[in-house]
């Protein structure tokens, strides 16, 4: 009996249960085996679509704003840390 699980077969296990898919309609993705159709979207209609994909818009936003925060901050404490040691 080996020590150590084969990786093979729960990478294949793994991959078959969270298989996903991409929706065409919302461009999301969602578990196949879970879902018959995209939870997201199925059940909006064009103009919940509209909101969905403005909302999706504003969290990217959101999180590249906080990304650009993050990089000056850490450009900040860097610029701190070179100053105080020469
Ligand atoms: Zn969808």
């Amino acid at each position: 009996m080996p020590l150590l699980p084969d990786m093979d077969d729960f990478e294949k296990d793994f991959e078959e249960h969270y298989q996903t898919i991409e929706c065409g309609r919302c461009n999301t993705r969602y578990e196949l085996l879970k879902y018959d159709q995209c939870p997201h979207c199925s059940n909006l209609d064009e103009e919940g679509l509209r909101q969905l994909a403005l909302q999706k818009q504003l969290d990217f936003d959101d999180r590249r704003s906080l990304g650009v925060t993050f990089t000056l901050v850490s450009v900040l404490i860097l610029l701190l840390l070179i100053i105080y040691l020469v």
